[in-house]
């Protein structure tokens, strides 16, 4: 439920309010907003009786929200959620476009340390790599685990770069936070729910992968999981649907950008190396992404893509990499001054 207030509403009319919902059991969330002031109400497992402010003046209307999230829409939260990453990088709102750039999988200290210099180099700020791989395949690489976070955290404290890698249990999150900067949800566990809960207790900026077959709603409703246990710092990460088209890995589905920004403040990038499963077209779809909102993208890159232990054909050589930061530089500096 939203308590949306008059402008003339008071503090200690408030102040009233949040009391009240607090005696009812519910948590008040106050949603501070240059056209209106209103007062959330969260923790309530179904319809919350509104009587007891039926006769406030200090009200304006009483919106029931029906929908599986609150804390991630903008009836919640109305201005634009910037996520700072590592202490240092932004994303989100007018910050400027992210690239983050990587291999798929963590495969040896010497591939991370060559990506590592070169994005260094390019000017790419976070680097990607799984160290543990949830693959479709038990028979394929499955991640070199513990040591592959070993070897992002050298890699991080050596280069400077911020580093993200995928967490795919709720035991392994406390260690994996203390290695990387970032935490990856993949998108065969967007519905993890005690990952998702335990993620949200801690402050690290989470990627959320949406799944392989997620609607919007049920995305956002993950989103919330994260949330709700108090941790606002979640990037959306739209990375392909399935759909009857085999001709691509995925189908990217670039149209849920501008939509998911319109319905929620926080940040979404794109991946466009599972949404395609073909290099040729990761950078033009990283383009795409730029003309339709995104706040950033998330590209594979290796630097001997044809021997990669996963994802290969989808992997930027790093030439093709420079090539596409320089296009998404000159195009985003076009998309600000007039998209
Ligand atoms: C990945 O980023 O390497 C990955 C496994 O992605 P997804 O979860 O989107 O399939
Ligand atoms: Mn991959």
């Amino acid at each position: 439920m939203l308590i949306v207030l008059h402008h003339s509403a008071t503090a200690r009319d408030v102040e009233n309010i949040k009391k009240t919902i607090t005696r009812m059991g519910f948590k008040p969330v106050a949603i501070p907003g240059a056209e209106r002031t209103a007062i959330g109400v969260i923790g309530n497992k179904g319809w919350v009786d509104d009587t007891p402010f039926k006769d406030n003046r200090a009200i304006q209307e009483i919106i029931h929200v029906t929908k599986p999230y609150k804390l991630v829409s903008r009836d919640f939260h109305p201005a634009d959620t910037v996520v700072t990453l590592g202490g240092k990088v932004k994303v989100g709102g007018r910050s400027p476009f992210l690239v983050i750039a990587g291999p798929c999988a963590v495969e040896s200290r010497e591939q991370v340390m060559r990506t590592a210099a070169f994005l260094k180099k390019t000017g790419v700020p976070v680097l990607r790599g799984g160290a543990y791989k949830p693959r479709t395949s038990p028979h394929s690489f499955q991640g070199l685990r513990e040591g592959g976070l070993d070897i992002l955290d050298e890699v991080r404290r050596e280069t400077g770069l911020l580093v993200v890698t995928e967490v795919v249990s709720p035991e392994h999150v406390p260690l994996v936070a203390e290695k990387v900067d970032i935490l990856q949800i993949g998108a065969r566990n967007m519905q993890n729910f005690d990952l998702l809960t335990e993620v949200g207790r801690t402050r690290k900026p989470v990627i959320l992968k949406r799944g392989l077959s997620a609607t919007l709603e049920e995305w956002l409703a993950s989103a919330e999981y994260i949330l709700v246990g108090g941790n606002p710092n979640v990037i959306l990460c739209e990375r392909g649907i399935r759909t009857f088209e085999t001709a691509t890995r995925n189908t990217a589905d670039l149209a849920v950008i501008p939509l998911v920004k319109s319905i929620s403040h926080l940040p979404v990038i794109f991946d466009p190396s599972h949404a395609t499963g073909k290099r040729r077209l990761v950078g033009p779809m990283a383009l795409a992404s730029v003309v339709v909102g995104a706040h950033g993208v998330m590209v594979e890159a290796h630097p001997d893509p044809e021997h990669a232990l996963s994802d290969g054909p989808q992997s930027l050589h790093f030439r093709e990499l420079e090539k596409l930061a320089g296009q998404l530089t000159a195009l985003t500096a076009y998309a600000k001054k007039n998209l």
